[in-house]
């Protein structure tokens, strides 16, 4: 099938860069990728500062016009009002960010948000004009217990119920197993889920939405193995984590298409 998914590769800074070392790296950045003549138009780079930096990067890339997009790891559930420490997605769409992650296995796993949580958040996204990018992926207990794609594509399933089927997102498997641990799925897997992801956007949001909504795949993607995920037609993109942190390395997973064979 001809896809028009304009391939997405997002870098996860995690709790990296203050803002400072954020503007210096962007500027590198940016610099790397226009060295390389890198085109935008066809495969999309966005990075995911943490919530501190998001200011300084935006005004950067909206002074020096870099085509970079912008996301945020997190945001509220709630608009506005009494929740210390909380950041409302209107005030992230205010700074001009686009994406935001949504269930990332570190936010599941660490702050001990379910499935509620996840769809609220997504609703929030939503209300925001804020892409929510939707993290699913199963642990290697669970992979043995129920097979490759029931825990994805029931965290899917689960974080779509407060929004429109119409709604936009981008969905990454992350196999929690593969995250951080140099261990990646191999391309097999991740078309396999990829897929299955696909087709459960096709029941729940139908054949136009899901044939436009990309699907990433992410866990210790690096610059040596980008290209082979690339090649599999679920897969739209990447959700890269610690090779996000290297400009030299993230520029060449963005310049995957350079790579021999794509
Ligand atoms: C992530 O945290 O989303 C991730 C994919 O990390 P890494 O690339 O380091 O495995």
């Amino acid at each position: 099938m001809v896809t028009t998914r304009t391939p997405l590769i997002a870098g996860n800074w995690k709790m990296n860069l203050d803002h400072l070392q954020a503007i210096a790296f962007v500027q590198k950045l940016a610099w790397s990728l226009k060295d390389a003549k890198h085109d935008f138009s066809s495969v999309e780079a966005v990075v995911f500062p943490p919530a501190t930096d998001l200011r300084s990067v935006q005004t950067l890339l909206d002074a020096d016009k870099l085509e970079l997009g912008l996301g945020a790891q997190d945001l509220s559930s709630h608009d506005s009002g009494a929740y210390t420490g909380e950041i409302s997605g209107a005030f992230l769409r205010a700074l001009d960010v686009q994406y935001v992650l949504v269930g990332h296995s570190e936010r599941r796993t660490l702050h001990s948000e379910g499935d509620d949580v996840v769809a609220s958040k997504v609703a929030a996204a939503h209300r925001h004009g804020l892409v929510p990018m939707i993290c699913v992926g199963e642990t290697a207990a669970d992979l043995e217990e129920h097979g490759p794609s029931a825990v994805p594509v029931a965290q899917l399933r689960a974080s779509l119920t407060e929004v429109p089927a119409d709604a936009e997102i981008v969905v990454a498997y992350e196999p929690v197993w593969a995250i951080g641990s140099g261990q990646a799925a191999t391309p097999e897997q991740a078309q396999q889920v990829c897929a299955a992801l696909r087709e459960a956007l096709v029941e729940i949001a139908g054949p136009e939405r899901a044939a436009t909504t990309r699907v990433l795949y992410g866990g210790s993607v690096k610059s040596n193995n980008i290209a082979s995920f690339l090649r599999e037609p679920d897969v739209d993109g990447a959700l890269v984590g610690g090779a996000s942190l290297d400009v030299a390395e993230f520029t060449s997973i963005v310049r995957f298409r350079s790579h021999v064979g794509v």
